[in-house]
């Protein structure tokens, strides 16, 4: 008997992540910028991924997008102080854009410079009008820290507005399946109404569910802001 073909062997959910994947493999650099006002403005949706340095962002953003330079590129040195941007969907029809931020709390820089990248952040969380949703990565054996917190007191009045936001517990690997489970719920209690899931980049723990959450919310959000158009500048 011939092999079924893989798309019918897989259950429907399945297909949906890999639709989800596969939307998320179109990601390519857009931009990069410096200061806020040299962002593009955009009209439609923008997911910013946020979290300390090296809690694993890079590496889960190339994980979903299944790249494996995409967000080294915002490691380039004279852009770990900027915002990255990549465009998701079709060439010549965006339909998302993933904003790629500075990872905060490094010991190692000056005090005058992580004001200067905390204040541009929380100016780009309470003003960019295309922020859709928030993808904040944190450590799971080190669970949301301080600065963490204070990111998402930044974006809670505009949570209650309608700004998603997803948790995502990193290198879970590195924790048994206790010690995973009770990282979440102390996560969850943090977080206060986000969702947060565990993620691992070496297991692809929590990959799918991760690219279908943006995917549907860049789906939900297209709705409301508006049809998939080419990116004009401002
Ligand atoms: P960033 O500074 O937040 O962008 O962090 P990176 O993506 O550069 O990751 C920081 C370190 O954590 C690197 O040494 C990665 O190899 C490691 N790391 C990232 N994701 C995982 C993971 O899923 N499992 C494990 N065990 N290590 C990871």
């Amino acid at each position: 008997m011939p092999t079924p073909h893989p798309y019918h062997a897989v259950p429907e959910a399945n297909a949906a992540s890999r639709a989800a994947l596969a939307w998320l493999h179109t990601a390519r650099f857009l931009t990069t910028a410096a200061q806020l006002h040299q962002l593009p403005a955009l009209n439609v949706p923008e997911i910013a991924f946020v979290g300390r340095s090296n809690a694993g962002k890079s590496t889960a953003i190339n994980t979903l997008t299944q790249q494996t330079q995409l967000a080294y590129a915002s490691k380039k040195p004279g852009r770990t102080q900027h915002i990255n941007l990549f465009a998701l969907g079709r060439q010549g029809s965006t339909d998302a854009v993933l904003a790629d931020l500075p990872g905060y709390g490094y010991a190692a820089v000056p005090q005058a410079d992580k004001q200067r990248w905390q204040r541009m952040m929380a100016n780009y969380l309470v003003s960019r009008a295309s922020l859709s949703a928030v993808v904040m990565l944190c450590d799971a054996r080190h669970g949301l820290k301080e600065l963490d917190e204070v990111l998402l007191e930044v974006i809670r009045p505009r949570v209650e507005g309608g700004l998603r936001f997803l948790v995502l517990l990193t290198k879970a690997d590195k924790l048994n399946r206790t010690e995973q489970s009770k990282a979440l719920s102390i996560a969850r209690l943090h977080a206060g109404g986000g969702q947060v899931q565990l993620f691992s980049a070496l297991k692809r723990q929590g990959v799918e569910p991760a690219a279908l959450w943006l995917r549907q919310l860049a789906e939900q959000t297209s709705e409301h802001v508006s049809p998939p158009t080419d990116l004009q500048k401002e």
